[in-house]
This record gives structure tokens, C-alpha cells and sequence, in this order.
């Protein structure tokens, strides 16, 4: 049978875009369908818009710090309104370069909400196309628990287009987007409480760095609150919200923000029509070559719940493309030694295992571990500590996980990344000259192990 397309890609987003842009690459008749934004949750609600935001609220330990070296500032003042508008611009840009990037690589596409209506053909704008491959990449979506008041609570959607900042917020979460947004609002001025459910955030991360980021967080004066949980949120009269914790306690807040995770987009997506299937969780079921329970149809991504981080959806994304049009290129992707970021004020950067998941695999391991005052803030009054571990296997000599927190970790650890892919060795690390004054060097110098 003649298909309108060799591939129908339901998702504009980062696997989609890296997907249908290859295939066509590869000579594929290729459509993509997008429902909302361009580029998908990464470029719009996500990594960039975060970034930028980060990056605003950085500027607050700037200007504190700038005296120390001679500056003398008059108090600095804060416009949210225009921090935002600018983020907008950027990202209507950034909305145009993918429309592009898809058009000029041949991509067909149809912007509108997207249904499966059987195996082999899509529905969208009331128009019907059929394709030999529906590939899923639908991304997810925010999760906020349905508890009395839940209307009142803003996600991470909405925190991109608040009007103004919030003079008092309340972040609901202990995972990446909690301790993101909490570092945001509090760096811009707001008066900022982080509660968890459980004994410490970032679980699954090294429970040094937890410890650490828990300590800064709380010297920089950040409201931290671990297990607390949430009964109801009531909103009054002065539009105020008065939220009252399980175990009785009241809070007030004007905003409080949700991110306890996120959940497969599968909005009438028309699954029904289809065998694909879900795994226990709700997200779609894939094999390793991302097929689902349906033979001609695929899913990446957030969509199927592995690992929710761009470059992995890039890399999938590729993977498919080359599978379906060029499967004598085709590399698994390899999700070991995935690195990883949390753009905390300061910063998490993380590869490789933690020395808990080190041990719990039975290695026989060693601890590095440097704290140090980072050399820029020695000028200043700011008592701010750096942490850099390295957990090594005793036997072999390898460096299994590399841990910081601090200025700049993200921007460390992708190079640290390719070192422990590399299968680089302790002593590796030892024999590499440090680039000197940088706070990176401390990886190259640590040379007792702190516990073995
Ligand atoms: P998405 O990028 O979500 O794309 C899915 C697309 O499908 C969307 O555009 C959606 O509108 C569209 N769609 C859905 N249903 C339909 C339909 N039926 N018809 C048509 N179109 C449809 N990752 C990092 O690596 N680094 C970060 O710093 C980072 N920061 C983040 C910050 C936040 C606040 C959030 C929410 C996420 C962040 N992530 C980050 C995660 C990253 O954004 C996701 O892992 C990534 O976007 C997943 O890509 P995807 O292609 O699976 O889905
Ligand atoms: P995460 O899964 O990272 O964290 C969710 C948090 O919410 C956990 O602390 C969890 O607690 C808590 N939680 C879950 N359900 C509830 C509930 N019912 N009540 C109270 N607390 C609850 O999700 P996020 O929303 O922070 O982010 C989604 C994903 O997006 C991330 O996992 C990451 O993959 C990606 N992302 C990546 C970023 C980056 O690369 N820098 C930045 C932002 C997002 P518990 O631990 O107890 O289960």
C-alpha cells in the first residue's frame, strides 16, 4: 500500500524535531504534527526558559558580592515584567529557528492536535494522512495531586508567565523542577519555602550533595521544610492562600507552585484505536528499539518515562531515524553514565553512579571528597562551600561517579562525562594536569580517600 507519508511524527518537541529532521535527512517522506509550541516542553516551559531565569536570579549574588572587589553599586532593583518579556522574545526566536529547521530539511508541517485513528493514519485539522510508521513523541505534562484546593496551585506552565513575582511562594516538590524554581524565586527577591514529603530532596542523587545543597540553601536563608505534606490549600478573601499541612500546621503563601512530576501526555491521542500499551506507571510500553505493542508504531521520549532529560530525547530521536532509514548506522543509545545537571542556586552536577548505587552493586569502594570556599568569594563576605566527590572502585581503580556542587557544576561535569565513558581511572584523573586557579583542578588533586 502507497502512504501519504514513510513517517508521521505526533510531537514538535526535542525527540520529535531530532527524529523527523534525520529521517527526512535520510530521504524519508516525513510529516511532524504540533499542537502548541514549536520545539516543544524544553525550548518553551523548560531547560531554556529556566536557564534564563537562572540566570536573572544569579545576578542578586553578583551585585552582593561586587563590593568586595571595589564595586560600589546603589541598590540594585528587580523588574520580573521585563526578565520575562525578554525570556518571550528569545523564545519566539528560538520558535522560528525550529519552524526552519524543520522546513528546510523537508519536514511536512501540520500544526494542530493529532489523533490516531488506526495503526497506519493520524487525524488532525479534520483531515486524514496515513503513514507506513506513527511515531509518539508526545512529551508529558505536570502532575499536581488532586487534593481540596488543588485549583489554586500553578505548575511549572504557568510560573513561565506569572504577571508579577510573588512576594511569598511555596514550591511543592523535592525533585529537579522544585529546587530549580525555589533557587529562582528566592534569588529574585521572593520570600521562598521549599516543603518535601520525605527526610531529604533529590532523591536518587548522592546523599553528599543532598546534604550539601541542603546546607547552602539554608545559609542563603531559603525556607527549607522536609517532611511536610500538604492537606489543602484555601484561597482568601484578600486573595491570599492559607495552606494547611497534614500534620496540622498552616502556612500563607501568594503562590504556591507544584512539582511533584510529571505524567505522559496521552490527551486524546486515541490510543484506544490502537494496541499500544502502557506500563504500570501510564507511560507507553517500548522495547529497546522504541517499538511499541502496535508494529508500526514508536514512542520516545518523556512519552515513554525512561530518562526525562532533553539530550536523552535527542539521542532516541536520532536512534529512531537511523533504525527506521538508515539501520546500518543504527547505535543504541546508551543510557549509562548519563550526565546530568540541577540548576539549584548553586549548582548540582552529577555522572556516573552515587556511592550509595555503588555500593548497593557491590563494589569495593573509595570516597574523594574536597569542600572548599570557592577562590572568587574570598574577597567577599559570602561563606558559600564547594563540594566535589569522586567515588572510585577500590579493585579496578575506576572512577564510577563523579559529584559536585558549586558554580558552574553542569559546565564540570560534561567533560568529567566523557572521561567516565571513556572508562578513565583514578589514577587517570591523578595524572591530568589541573588547569590552575579553576575550582575544576580539585577533580585532578584529591588524593586521600575520605572513607573507603
Ligand atoms: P516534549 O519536548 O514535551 O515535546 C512534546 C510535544 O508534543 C509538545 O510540543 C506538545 O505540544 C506536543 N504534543 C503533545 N500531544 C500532541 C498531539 N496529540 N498532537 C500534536 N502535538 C502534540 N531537561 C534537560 O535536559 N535539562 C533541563 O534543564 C531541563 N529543564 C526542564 C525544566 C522544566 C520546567 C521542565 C518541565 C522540563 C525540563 N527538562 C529538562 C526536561 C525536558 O524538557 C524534556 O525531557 C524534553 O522536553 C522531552 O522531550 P520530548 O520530545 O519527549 O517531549
Ligand atoms: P521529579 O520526578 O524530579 O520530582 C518529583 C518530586 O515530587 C519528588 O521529590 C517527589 O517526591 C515529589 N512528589 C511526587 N508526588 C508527590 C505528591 N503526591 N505529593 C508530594 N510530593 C510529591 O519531577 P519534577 O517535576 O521535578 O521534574 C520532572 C522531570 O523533568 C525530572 O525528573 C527531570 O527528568 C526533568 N527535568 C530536568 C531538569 C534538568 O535537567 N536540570 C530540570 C527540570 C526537570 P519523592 O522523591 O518522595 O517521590
Amino acid at each position: 500500500m502507497a502512504y501519504d507519508f514513510d513517517l508521521y511524527v505526533i510531537g514538535a518537541g526535542s525527540g520529535g524535531v531530532r527524529a523527523a529532521r534525520f529521517a527526512a535527512g535520510f530521504g524519508a517522506k516525513v510529516a511532524v504534527a504540533e499542537s502548541r509550541y514549536l520545539g516543544g516542553t524544553c525550548v518553551n516551559v523548560g531547560c531554556v526558559p529556566k536557564k534564563l531565569l537562572v540566570y536573572g536570579a544569579h545576578f542578586a549574588e553578583d551585585f552582593e558580592q561586587a563590593s568586595g572587589f571595589g564595586w560600589s553599586l546603589d541598590e540594585a532593583q528587580f523588574d520580573w515584567a521585563t526578565l520575562i518579556a525578554n525570556k518571550d522574545r528569545e523564545i519566539n526566536r528560538l520558535n522560528g529557528i525550529y519552524r526552519n529547521l524543520l522546513v528546510n530539511s523537508g519536514v511536512t508541517l501540520h500544526e494542530g492536535h493529532a489523533k490516531i485513528v488506526d495503526p497506519h493514519q493520524v487525524e488532525i485539522n479534520g483531515e486524514r494522512f496515513t503513514a507506513r510508521n506513527i511515531l509518539i513523541a508526545t512529551g508529558g505534562w505536570p502532575q499536581i495531586p488532586e487534593i481540596p484546593g488543588h485549583e489554586h496551585a500553578i505548575s511549572s506552565n504557568q510560573a513561565f508567565f506569572l504577571k508579577e513575582l510573588p512576594k511569598r511562594v511555596l514550591v511543592v516538590g523535592g525533585g529537579y523542577i522544585a529546587v530549580e524554581f525555589a533557587g529562582i524565586f528566592h534569588g529574585l527577591g521572593a520570600e521562598t519555602t521549599l516543603l518535601y514529603r520525605g527526610e531529604l530532596f533529590l532523591r536518587g542523587f548522592d546523599v553528599s550533595v543532598r546534604k550539601h545543597l541542603q546546607e547552602e540553601l539554608t545559609r542563603r536563608g531559603m525556607d527549607l521544610q522536609f517532611n511536610a505534606d500538604i492537606e489543602r490549600i484555601d484561597k482568601q478573601a484578600d486573595g491570599s492562600l492559607k495552606v494547611t499541612l497534614k500534620d496540622g500546621r498552616q502556612l500563607e503563601a501568594d503562590c504556591v507552585f507544584y512539582a511533584t512530576g510529571r505524567r505522559p501526555m496521552l490527551d486524546n491521542l486515541g490510543l484506544e484505536n490502537t494496541g499500544v500499551k502502557l506500563d504500570k506507571k501510564g507511560f507507553v510500553e517500548v522495547d529497546e528499539l522504541y517499538q511499541t505493542a502496535e508494529p508500526s508504531i514508536l514512542a520516545l521520549g518523556d512519552v515513554i518515562g525512561r530518562v526525562q532529560l532533553t539530550p536523552v530525547a535527542l539521542a532516541e530521536g536520532m536512534a529512531v531515524a537511523r533504525r527506521l532509514f538508515k539501520p546500518e548506522q543504527y547505535r543504541p543509545v546508551d543510557y549509562k553514565m548519563i550526565p546530568t545537571a540541577v540548576f539549584s542556586l548553586p549548582n548540582i552536577g552529577t555522572v556516573g553512579l552515587t556511592e550509595e548505587e555503588a555500593r548497593e552493586a557491590g563494589h569495593d569502594v573509595q570516597i574523594f571528597e574536597s569542600r572548599f570556599r570557592p577562590m572568587k568569594l574570598t574577597l567577599t563576605e559570602c561563606q558559600e562551600r564547594t563540594l566535589m566527590k569522586l567515588v572510585v572502585d577500590a579493585k579496578t581503580d575506576k572512577v564510577l561517579g563523579c559529584h559536585m556542587v558549586g558554580p558552574e557544576a553542569g559546565e564540570i561535569v560534561q567533560g568529567l562525562a566523557i572521561a567516565l565513558k571513556a572508562g578513565a581511572t583514578k589514577r587517570d584523573f591523578d595524572e591530568t594536569i589541573g588547569v590552575h586557579p579553576t575550582a575544576a583542578e580539585e577533580f585532578v588533586t584529591m588524593r586521600t580517600p575520605v572513607a573507603g
